[in-house]
């Protein structure tokens, strides 16, 4: 491979699934036991929300550090490797993920956009402020900016929203030169059309994941496997033949 001076990595649910964090769909298809529409969708939010606001704390508490003991769900050597990458990369690097975890940022990784939004943060539905949220949210919890109850929702990208920093991803993925995604599926769009942006900017494309995306043949290259034991050795002998460069 030519030296590489720009990279950007897209990564979804199964970075994470070695950690013991779900996937989106499983072959039910659904998500932790839920139907989509009932729980990710700003109209459930508006039906039930008492049953999202519950979704969302049970998808954030084992993500919490306690003082008396760690979270119960850490970062794994795939989450370690990226920002590795990150760290002794001598160019431009962006991670993109649609996780909602904090896995990547408990791994070590700093320049990230969490496209989908952070489980870790609520927003206010009439200021649109956003604030860290290290507890369960309550429907009548009173939100600190506006003093209401009723107004604080999870700061997640729900189907039918539109995903965050879609400027800034658009303007890093027309200028890299290396895109690489690992553990999606290829479902969910934007974040499926991605390679595509990627080939119109003449970079090389890798897949890793654990099977064949939906849009696996938009890449130049795939790696199958689990990303926790492909993505280390992948990234060990990129930087590798980086240096040699
Ligand atoms: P997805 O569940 O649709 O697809 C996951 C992909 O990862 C699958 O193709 C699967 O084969 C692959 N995979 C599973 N285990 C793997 C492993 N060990 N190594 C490599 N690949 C593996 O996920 P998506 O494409 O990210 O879409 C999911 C949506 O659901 C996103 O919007 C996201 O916000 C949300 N979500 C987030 C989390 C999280 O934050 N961890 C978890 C579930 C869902």
């Amino acid at each position: 491979m030519n030296s590489v001076k720009s990279i950007v990595v897209l990564t979804g649910a199964g970075i994470s699934a070695e950690s013991g964090i779900k996937t989106f769909r499983a072959d039910d298809g659904l998500w932790e036991n839920h139907r989509v529409e009932d729980v990710a969708t700003p109209e459930a939010f508006e039906r039930d929300p008492w049953l999202v606001q519950k979704f969302y704390n049970e998808r954030r508490r084992p993500l919490l550090c306690y003082q008396e003991r760690e979270s119960e769900v850490k970062y794994n050597p795939a989450h370690k490797a990226l920002a590795k990458l990150e760290a002794q990369f001598d160019g431009d690097f962006l991670l993109i993920t649609q996780n909602i975890d904090n896995l990547h940022e408990q791994g070590g990784s700093i320049n990230i956009k969490h496209m989908h939004g952070e489980v870790l943060k609520m927003r206010c539905k009439s200021t649109n402020t956003v604030f860290d949220c290290f507890h369960d949210i309550e429907v009548a919890d009173l939100c600190d900016c506006c003093g209401e109850p009723n107004n604080l929702r999870p700061h997640i990208v729900w189907f039918g929203e539109m995903p965050l920093y879609m400027d800034e991803i658009a303007s890093a993925i027309s200028s890299c030169d290396l895109f690489i995604s690992i553990g999606t599926s290829g479902n969910v769009y934007p974040a499926a059309g991605f390679v595509q942006m990627a080939n119109q900017a003449g970079a090389r494309t890798l897949e890793i994941n654990l099977e064949e995306s939906l849009v696996a043949s938009n890449f130049d290259q795939a790696i199958y496997g689990k990303a926790g034991e492909v993505l280390p050795a992948w990234v060990e002998e990129f930087l590798i033949g980086q240096r040699k460069k």
